[in-house]
């Protein structure tokens, strides 16, 4: 099997050009159609001699991700499920942003204030959410990819080219680049932590996509140890976790690995993360119906996340056939958000997007 030239850094690259008797500073351009230009094979690098596209294509590939399947909502969500280079299928959601001023606009879990400048924010805004592993381990039991076995993790290239697709998506269909990205889709990315800082990297590079990490958020599920690490390696990405239950009965109930990752340890955890690198917390909140969603929960809820400087996202439930859950009704959602608010918490109410598509999280990829 041939080599993913994409695992190479433009070093490594380097050494091999000179290896291979060409000349060093040839990485650079093919890192640029590799990355910048997203070249899907060598013939289109036309800057390179022929035979030294053809010693490259000897040796090397370039693995392709390719759109399989699309679904389009009527409230403008472009959910895709994309196929990897070994026929695996993982998920990507491009939410554009809806009617001006709308709060809930756009599904990621973060606002446009948070950021700083970019040349991306003119228009309006386009949130990708990304997939960072083919299935999930943590069998969180609302969740569509739960119910999938994990596979394997994504690597740097394949979580960066969903993002290239999707902003390219959103330029066709709306004529406006992304302006966001959600590490939100399937799989954990604390579980695949290095090539997932590794992406992000890419992403914001200016040989990559050059977008602020300002604009990025990953989400977790709660990995302590790993969220400890993002503090110790300073990452200027945003981080939200799914906390969906503040006590621990409840949330073992929901997130199996809350078992192992008990709301004390990963409440240090994101304690150790703020001191580390000041970056304010958005925790993302389903409001079950009769599960968490009573003045009781609101009250732990605010005491939980009070420990940091914090946002608490509140998000309208995507019901899957696997699970009982339901949303809860408004009145009782209005009555838990006007406690929070009442405390002076910053909250948000997320609706749901793309309803009328296999809008949560594994169901189209699933299908398959
Ligand atoms: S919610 Fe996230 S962490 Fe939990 S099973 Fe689904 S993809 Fe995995």
């Amino acid at each position: 099997m041939k080599q993913d030239i994409r695992k190479l850094t433009a070093v490594q690259l380097k050494d091999w050009l000179v290896q291979n008797g060409e000349q060093g500073f040839r990485s650079k351009q093919i890192h640029e159609w590799l990355w910048k230009k997203s070249a899907l094979s060598f013939g289109q690098m036309t800057n390179l001699s022929l035979p030294m596209r053809e010693l490259l294509g000897a040796h090397f590939e370039i693995r392709p991700l390719t759109v399989d399947q699309q679904q389009r909502s009527s409230d403008g969500t472009i959910k895709s499920s994309f196929r990897l280079f070994d026929g695996n299928l993982v998920e990507g959601v491009l939410i554009p942003a809806l009617r001006r001023g709308d709060r809930s606009a756009g599904a990621g879990p973060h606002d446009d204030r948070d950021a700083g400048p970019t040349n991306r924010t003119a228009g309006p805004r386009m949130t990708a959410c990304v997939s960072s592993q083919v299935g999930c381990s943590l069998t969180c039991k609302f969740c569509a990819t739960g119910y999938m076995d994990r596979k394997r993790n994504l690597d740097a290239a394949e979580i960066y080219d969903q993002v290239v697709a999707i902003d390219r998506q959103a330029r066709e269909n709306y004529d406006a680049p992304l302006s966001n990205i959600v590490y939100m889709g399937m799989g954990e990315p604390l579980l695949n932590y290095k090539n997932v800082l590794e992406s992000v990297d890419r992403i914001t590079s200016a040989d990559g996509l050059g977008m602020s990490p300002k604009r990025i958020t990953v989400s977790t599920a709660g990995i302590a140890r790993m969220i400890r690490q993002l503090g110790d390696d300073a990452v200027k990405f945003n981080l939200a976790l799914s906390l969906h239950a503040a006590n621990d009965t409840k949330r073992d109930q929901i997130m199996p690995i809350n078992e192992s990752n008990t709301l004390a340890a990963i409440g240090d955890a994101l304690t150790y993360f703020y001191q580390k690198t000041g970056t304010r917390i958005t925790f993302e909140y389903i409001l079950f119906y009769d599960f968490n969603d009573s003045l009781q929960d609101a009250q732990e809820l605010w005491k939980f996340t009070k420990r940091v400087p914090a946002k608490i996202h509140i998000i309208e439930y995507n019901p899957i056939a696997e699970a009982n859950f339901t949303n809860t009704d408004p009145q009782t959602l209005d009555r838990f958000a006007d406690f929070l608010a009442d405390k002076g918490v910053t909250i948000n109410v997320r609706r749901s997007r793309g309803k009328d598509i296999d809008a949560a999280c594994g169901q189209l990829a699933g299908k398959q």
